[in-house]
């Protein structure tokens, strides 16, 4: 396996910041902070689904679109984010800070077992009590 130098610190959601000053503190859950605007919890969710962190995901998913629990089948291996080939966002739409509801339109490019996928979606997040959920998503 080619060595992905320099690349082992940035975060996995290709914000360019390194992944402790960027998606990590959400998913510690030992520490209480959350995400400021939409695209920040999708960015964290992104990361979630690299890492496989079920409980991250559930846990910031709506109580009234989460599944019972999150089997990550189609998707590459846990912690291989050389698998992940990228994420791109689109466009959002709302989701700041003094919004309690937004939009954010991207699409995720991975890989498995060699063959390319592409996730295009538009998520939907609402705030509740000063925390984002993830409702649903529009797979297009
Ligand atoms: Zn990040």
């Amino acid at each position: 396996m080619a060595k992905k130098a320099a690349k082992n610190n940035s975060c996995p959601c290709q914000s360019g910041l390194v992944f402790s000053q960027c998606c990590a503190p959400f998913l510690n859950s030992n520490s209480a902070i959350l995400p400021e605007t939409a695209e920040q919890l999708m960015r964290s969710r992104y990361c979630a689904y690299v890492l496989h962190n079920s409980h991250y995901l559930l846990n910031t998913w709506h109580p009234e679109h989460r599944p019972e629990n999150l089997i990550f089948e189609n998707m590459p291996p846990e912690n291989s984010p050389g698998q992940w080939l990228g994420l791109k966002i689109k466009s959002t739409h709302m989701g700041l800070k003094e919004d309690d509801r937004g939009e954010v339109h991207f699409i995720a490019r991975y890989k498995i077992n060699g063959k390319a996928f592409r996730l295009e979606e538009k998520s939907r997040f609402v705030k509740i009590n000063d925390q984002w959920f993830y409702t649903t998503g529009q797979i297009s």
